[in-house]
């Protein structure tokens, strides 16, 4: 153990290394570099180990150069991959180091669970959210984990809704399963009506019985991320049916909001509260857009307003947080759901043995009992950067979004997605964090994210869109600096497109 020590203190230096070293010049490793570190994955358990230093060394030489730069890298921007500032990743390094288990609130025997409530006070502070507004708030592993909490949180309370509606005795789906509770509560069906949502609120709704057939659609005719309230209406009213309205806020392949300002939100809350429906916010990284407040940023604002109405929220940590993986948010306004959904039953062995509490144990809230200090880097980059810091970092993003949808919509080859009808001014308005565009030959256009990738400079995320393949700029990580980022960006695409027709 001795050894170990000396160890420790000789590899933690290596670490720290690699958080103050320049991010990688590439952003995907070779094939050849992936082929040599899949080769070099040792395939079966040891009897006797190789020992710390070696396993270290193994990891460290062998496999990680075939890690890609996603998160290290300014300019990865497949999916929406976020990156880690410095208080994060240092943080992070100390939650391993000490090691507390978040499960129960022992504010005599820790400071754990206290600073996990406050960091997430200062999340909503961040969001512009009244702390006290949202009393079941905790740390989860992504947005796909918070989403299945809003699902699980407004089964629970629809259900609860009908029944006090038919005068009934009170039931809980988490007391006696969703068939019983439906049963007695007059329902035969529950759906989740939303635009365009992310492919892990249907993965919720499966998980939870709810089933993935139940995800419908309330979209206009025109743009398939808004919101038809007329429709909405409609839906809602359907007897013996039970709702969930899941709101996208920027949704994931255009970055664009389903609600456009205050009163569209107070209507959409107005009719869910005569038909008892909860609103639940996917706002993965959305809701970070209520921290813009320059007038250049008029209309992400407005996709913001009002969300604060809904009863639950969904936000990812890991993405325009820049805090490590794995860290989601999730904040929800009735405190007395989250104890009927997640109350681990019969435990006396796991209460604080305080009487009142403010702080409810995570164990009793959230998917997991034992669980990481998720909530320090969070804490650590709130506290070092504060709201001007966030701002400004959001503010780089957003500046160099606009820029590459600039580019794109000067250039003769490509072409801005979705097609919207405005002056160009307008038209750039509307991008927050995401670039969605095609090449306008077909031929290009199959190949373009393939070509894009295979520079290694840049990444992008390949979809479709009205049928066709499409390419997609996500950027969200707080190194993005458009004077450094845009010409290598604006040389890849221009690369790509003249390689492209000198092989025609
Ligand atoms: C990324 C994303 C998710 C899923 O988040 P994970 O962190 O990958 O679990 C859900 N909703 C939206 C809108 C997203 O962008």
């Amino acid at each position: 153990m001795v050894e170990d020590s000396e160890l420790i203190t000789e590899l933690s230096t290596a670490v720290s290394q690699l958080h103050t070293e320049a991010p990688p010049e590439t952003v995907l490793p070779s094939e050849d570099v992936l082929a040599t570190a899949r080769e070099k994955l040792v395939q079966h358990l040891p009897g006797i180990g190789i020992g710390v230093q070696e396993a270290i060394r193994h990891i460290r030489e062998e496999i990680a150069p075939a890690f890609n730069g996603s998160s290290r890298s300014s300019r990865y921007y497949g999916f929406v991959t976020g990156g880690s500032t410095p208080a994060a990743s240092l943080a992070d390094n100390l939650v391993t180091a000490y090691d507390q288990n978040v499960q129960v609130h022992l504010p005599q025997e820790t400071v754990a669970t206290n600073l996990e409530d406050t960091a997430l006070s200062l999340l909503c502070e961040l969001l512009e959210l009244d702390p006290a507004q949202w009393p079941h708030r905790t740390f989860t592993t992504g947005a796909t984990a918070s989403n299945l909490l809003g699902l699980a949180c407004g089964r629970e309370f629809i259900i609860e809704e009908a029944v006090a509606a038919r005068n009934d005795s009170n039931t809980s789906v988490g007391d006696l399963g969703i068939y019983e509770a439906m049963h007695r509560a007059g329902i035969d069906n529950i759906q989740i009506l939303t635009t365009v949502p992310h492919s892990s609120l249907s993965k919720a709704a499966s998980v939870l019985g709810i089933g993935r057939a139940s995800v419908k659609t309330i979209a206009t005719q025109d743009a398939s991320h808004k919101i038809d309230v007329q429709l909405l209406k409609k839906l809602l009213e359907v007897p013996g049916t039970a709702s969930i309205v899941a709101i996208s806020a920027s949704e994931v392949n255009t970055g664009l909001f389903a609600t456009d300002g205050i009163k569209e939100m107070q209507e959409i809350r107005r009719l869910c509260d005569v038909y008892g429906a909860w609103i639940h916010v996917d706002g993965a990284f959305g809701i970070l857009g209520r921290l813009l407040s320059h007038p250049d940023y008029e209309v992400i604002k407005r996709g913001c307003e009002g969300l604060d109405l809904a009863d639950s929220i969904t936000g990812d940590g890991h993405k325009l947080l820049n805090v490590p993986y794995d860290c989601g948010f999730f904040l929800s306004k009735h405190r007395e759901i989250a104890s009927c959904v997640f109350q681990n039953p019969n435990a006396a062995y796991l209460s604080t043995g305080d009487g009142i509490e403010t702080i409810m144990s995570p164990l009793n809230i959230g998917l997991e009992n034992s669980r990481r200090l998720r909530a320090l880097p969070v804490y650590a980059s709130l506290t070092a950067y504060g709201r001007e810091g966030y701002r400004e970092m959001l503010e780089r993003q957003v500046i160099l979004s606009r820029g590459i949808a600039e580019f794109v919509l000067d250039s003769e080859d490509f072409e801005l997605l979705p097609k919207f009808e405005g002056s160009r001014a307008e038209v750039l308005s509307n991008i927050y964090i995401i670039v969605l565009f095609k090449a306008k030959n077909e031929g290009l256009n199959k190949e373009l994210v393939q070509r894009i990738k295979a520079s290694r400079r840049i990444y992008v995320s390949g979809t479709a869109w009205d049928g066709l393949p499409a390419c997609r700029f996500a950027v969200s990580n707080w190194r993005a600096d458009i004077e450094k980022d845009l010409p290598v960006i604006k040389e890849v695409l221009t690369e790509v497109v003249s390689s492209w027709k000198a092989q025609q």
